[in-house]
């Protein structure tokens, strides 16, 4: 029978923590008792250096619940790393993992069917949402204009799919190789290839809390997606830059005739004007050309992506492998 994993990162959830964890382990028991997974599935829930009670939260539901399994990161590293973090930690011990967020804005009875998928032979199955009616006007808007400007971009993800997925060991395995820092797993997971499916569900609001996504997060996010992905703003400028030559050298040819003929005018106001564009265009070269340079200064440092500070698992499943974590 195959292990499952789920894997939840949670950062400052002190609010929904106790009913999100009561959800998925009534998830976990009614699959077990349908007998699609293993006994010793578990819910490995990451602790991103939250400022609350998060963690406390977390280890006295260690204590009580069997099927509860906790990750406390060092420090604040973000969802993405800290959902690598569970993911990679949890591939040792699970045949498949499942990576949600706390707010359990995902459906979370969709489950079932991403391991039925499994089962039928996918290593990676897609949890999409079929309708945001939920969201907020905004968050709507701005998060599907995310998703048609990273298309655009030329960077390859699911429409409508956000870190909600399931993973086969061996796809996480392939995981773990993709070394880089500026971590964007949506446009990752496509990379790895192998059988994969789609799921469908509708996504639901925040049941308490508050988003740790707003707009300022969400444009990073966005930016970073693209400059990691994609190396078409680069040949944007410079489409850019070759036009704006050709431009002055119709712009030449027209002051030399003026010249010839004799009108020679002051020119000052247009030439502080091209002055100040092009002054303006290459900053704005530079500035985006430095973004990448500041990428490929992250990715050699190679730092590691997360430090774990203490990792809680029920004894009965701890083996030779397992026990260097501790
Ligand atoms: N999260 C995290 N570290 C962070 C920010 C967020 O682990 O620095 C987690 C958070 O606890 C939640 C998930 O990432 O489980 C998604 O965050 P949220 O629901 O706030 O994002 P939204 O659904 O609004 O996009
Ligand atoms: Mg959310």
């Amino acid at each position: 029978m195959s292990r499952l994993g789920i894997v939840i990162p949670c950062y400052n959830e002190e609010a929904v923590f106790q009913e999100s964890a009561k959800q998925l382990t009534d998830v976990i028991k009614d699959l077990i008792h349908k007998g699609k997974i293993d006994q010793n599935s578990f819910l490995l829930f990451v602790n991103d250096g939250s400022k609350d009670a998060t963690w406390s939260l977390i280890s006295r539901e260690f204590e009580q619940n069997e099927y509860v399994y906790g990750l406390n990161l060092a420090g604040n590293v973000g969802h993405q790393n800290a959902l690598m973090a569970g993911l990679l930690t949890a591939k040792d011990i699970a045949d498949m993992c499942i990576s949600i967020d706390a707010d359990l804005q995902d459906d979370v009875s969709v489950i079932e069917n991403m391991v039925d998928r499994f089962q039928e032979g996918c290593d990676i199955v897609y949890g999409v949402r079929s309708a945001r009616k939920t969201d907020t006007f905004f968050k709507r808007t701005t998060a599907q204009g995310f998703y048609k400007v990273m298309k655009m971009m030329g960077v390859k993800s699911i429409y409508n799919h956000a870190d909600y997925r399931l993973m086969s060991r061996r796809a996480l395995e392939q995981l773990s190789h993709y070394k880089e820092r500026n971590l964007f797993l949506r446009g990752i997971v496509p990379l790895i290839g192998y059988k994969t499916d789609c799921v469908y569900y509708e996504r639901k609001e925040r049941f308490a809390g508050e988003s740790k996504y707003p707009l300022k997060k969400m444009v990073g996010f966005a930016f970073d997606g693209i400059t990691s992905f994609s190396t078409k703003p680069m040949m944007m400028i410079l489409a850019m830059g070759l036009f704006m030559v050709l431009i002055s050298i119709l712009a030449g040819i027209y002051a030399i005739r003026s010249y010839i003929l004799g009108h020679v005018v002051g020119g000052w106001t247009s030439l502080i004007l091209s002055l100040w564009f092009i002054g303006g265009l290459i900053l704005f070269s530079l500035g985006l050309i430095g973004q990448y340079i500041g990428k490929i200064y992250i990715e050699v440092k190679e730092r590691p992506r997360y430090n774990i500070e203490a990792f809680l698992q029920h004894e009965k499943e701890i083996n030779e492998g397992e026990k260097e974590i501790r």
